[in-house]
């Protein structure tokens, strides 16, 4: 079982928000570690076995993409449950410890040679592979234009919420838009757009109104994507321009 995982490093641990810690993992080797922005690794703590003896591994998110900026580490973006089995230890782990890595796994990934619009529906933690997306897009000088819908429930729960604003205000053809459940209005530098994202909000922020020319991708609570992805179902969207990523 533990044939596949390889080890590695905390280099950095960053606390993104009360709950969310951002961890950046090096890898012996790394720069032949490749894998597509919007995949998973199996994470693992060594000696923290299960009943039955396998180690306990949960999936997580890449938020880097393979890119020369990012090849010293992969990073993760992982919400901590205090009754969490594995979640909790990795928040609490200390630069120089170990994680084992199993991956990179998954299939919710852009097509780099994609002609399409973009629209990137994220809520919560969600907005890690999104994050790779976009880095992937930004190392990839990718023209499509690309829409991030951005919902968490105040402004304080916002990830990257500085990167983000910066690449929106800079980066032409990226439009990073964020909602916020509870507090609305006010996400510090700008303004929110109040409440959970709905069809009428992608449509507001999609400069160009065919639904049908754009590829959707949405990962966040399991609510929010059967709501979104039926919302765009009913607005006429073809089954195959919707990408989900269900954790
Ligand atoms: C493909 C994939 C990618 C993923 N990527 C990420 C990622 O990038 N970042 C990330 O944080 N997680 C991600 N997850 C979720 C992750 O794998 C774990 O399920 C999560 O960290 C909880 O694990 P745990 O062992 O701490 O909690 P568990 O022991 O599995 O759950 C214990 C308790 O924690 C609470 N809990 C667990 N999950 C949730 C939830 N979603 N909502 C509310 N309460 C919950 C509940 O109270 C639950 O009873 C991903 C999952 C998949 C399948």
């Amino acid at each position: 079982m533990t044939e596949n995982f390889q080890q590695g490093r905390l280099v950095e641990k960053i606390q993104a928000a009360k709950d969310v810690v951002i961890l950046r993992v090096s890898l012996p080797n790394i720069q032949q570690k490749k894998y597509t922005a919007g995949q998973f690794f199996m994470l693992a703590l060594p000696d923290m076995h299960n009943k039955s003896g396998f180690l306990v591994k949960k999936a997580y998110s890449v938020a880097t993409c393979c890119a020369k900026h990012y090849e010293d580490y992969i990073e993760f973006c992982i919400r901590y449950y205090e009754n969490g089995e594995l979640s909790p230890k990795l928040a609490r782990l200390k630069v120089g410890d170990t994680i084992l890595l199993d991956g990179p796994y998954g299939k919710f990934t852009i097509d780099p040679l994609t002609k399409q619009n973009l629209v990137l529906l994220a809520g919560g933690t969600g907005v890690a592979p999104m994050m790779g997306f976009i880095r992937q897009i930004l190392n990839e000088q990718m023209k499509n234009p690309i829409l991030l819908l951005y919902n968490t429930k105040t402004s304080k729960d916002l990830l990257y919420k500085t990167e983000l604003e910066e690449i929106s205000n800079d980066v032409s053809n990226i439009n990073v838009v964020f909602s916020l459940t509870q507090d609305g209005k006010e996400s510090g530098k700008g303004s929110a757009e109040k409440g959970r994202i709905t069809l009428a909000m992608i449509k507001k922020y999609c400069k160009d109104k065919d639904l049908n020319n754009k590829e959707f991708f949405i990962c966040g609570p399991v609510e929010m994507i059967r709501e979104l992805k039926q919302a765009l179902l009913d607005a006429g969207v073809e089954k195959s321009l919707i990408k989900i990523d269900v954790w």
